[in-house]
């Protein structure tokens, strides 16, 4: 399927047709509003305007960093699409609250967390796009459409994406799939070509701010600090608002990294095999520590470049300050560079165990 082509069939639509492309038949009736989504304003102005035309497609792949908001939009839409409202999504008709309660017989998700086995993690298993192409040819239960979120697809296992590269190629008409990733470029080329690619960024710090303040019920003060550390992802901000195990989290991951800048090969290992561990139980605390790391050594960059409003981490700002002196910025710009290529490591499966011992032997010593 071209990316371009509508949902409701090959051949330019028929009059009849036009029922079954979403949103179709309400053209110029019903007004599709994805306010609830905060930010991206670019990508909702194009859902909404593919909406008021009838343009939808089949299959759209929403790519960006991860907790912006890409999934939280993706349900928004397939909510919108079964909802006989003239303002969808309305939130009040009962396929909207089977939406928001994860229950909504034809909107499904399919990831990682909905992978079974042992627990560990690794791959979309071909089995669950199996199930997911079982179910397209049924016809929906409750509403008009079946619509499918298949989250971190580059978890896609090879067998999986070939499978789903079959479904995306003579998708049921009354089937909408959207594919959420924070890694686009290692998906199948072929499957991104199936797709229409929205792309979204992060967020500006003043839009979490208000936002925590306004929709969550955040003390100034907290919304202040959560929206800079943040690094525009919202839901990092609403998560760390509501678990403070989150912040908690955070100060022994910059802590630790101080401490390993100070410490000999041997304890800089043994970390290495510590965080390796964590990786195969918890990949996403795993992953959320580089993040901490990563914004750390920007903050540095931001302090050797004499841009100090840009530091993230405000509370670390004296042993930063400190740090300028022995750590030059090229060294610095190397550092980050190479957390960053870690977690793409991590995301990529690579051994875990390498790809931090190197990480944390680069580290310089103070
Ligand atoms: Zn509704």
């Amino acid at each position: 399927m071209a990316p371009d082509r509508v949902l409701g069939g090959r051949a330019p639509p028929a009059p009849a047709d036009q029922d079954r492309r979403p949103g179709g038949s309400r053209a110029g009736v019903a007004t599709l509003r994805l306010d609830h989504v905060i930010g991206h304003e670019r990508v909702k102005a194009a859902l909404e305007r593919a909406w008021r035309q009838g343009r939808l497609v089949h299959a759209y792949l929403f790519a960006g960093p991860p907790q912006v908001g890409k999934r939280l939009l993706a349900l928004e839409l397939l909510r919108a699409l079964n909802c006989s409202d003239p303002a969808p999504p309305c939130g009040r008709c009962r396929s909207c609250r089977l939406a928001a309660g994860g229950q909504h017989p034809d909107i499904r998700l399919f990831g990682l967390a909905e992978s079974e086995g042992s627990g560990r993690r690794q791959a979309i298993a071909i089995e669950q796009v199996r199930a997911l192409e079982h179910d397209c040819t049924l016809k929906p239960y409750l509403g008009a459409w079946k619509g499918y979120i298949i989250d971190e697809a580059e978890r896609l296992s090879l067998p999986a994406a070939n499978a789903l590269l079959k479904t995306l190629e003579e998708p049921p008409p009354h089937v909408i799939i959207i594919l959420v990733s924070r890694q686009p470029e290692a998906l199948l080329p072929t499957l991104v070509s199936r797709c229409q690619t929205l792309r979204f960024g992060l967020l500006a710090t003043a839009v979490i701010e208000r936002a925590l303040i306004e929709r969550f019920g955040a003390a100034p003060p907290d919304a202040a600090l959560l929206a800079r550390l943040a690094q525009g992802r919202l839901g990092w901000a609403v998560a760390a608002l509501s678990d403070r195990t989150l912040l908690d989290e955070r100060q022994s991951a910059l802590a630790d990294l101080e401490r390993l800048l100070g410490a000999e090969t041997g304890e800089r290992l043994a970390y290495a095999e510590h965080w390796a561990q964590l990786v195969g139980r918890d990949p996403d605390r795993a992953l959320a520590r580089l993040d901490c790391w990563l914004g750390w050594w920007r903050d540095l960059i931001f302090l050797h470049l004499g841009c100090p409003d840009l530091v993230v981490n405000v509370d670390r700002e004296a042993t930063l300050r400190a740090l300028q002196a022995t750590v030059p910025l090229a060294t610095a710009r190397a550092v980050a560079s190479q957390v960053a290529q870690t977690a793409d490591y991590l995301a990529q499966n690579v051994n875990p165990r390498l790809a931090l011992e190197s990480l944390v032997l680069a580290l310089p010593r103070r």
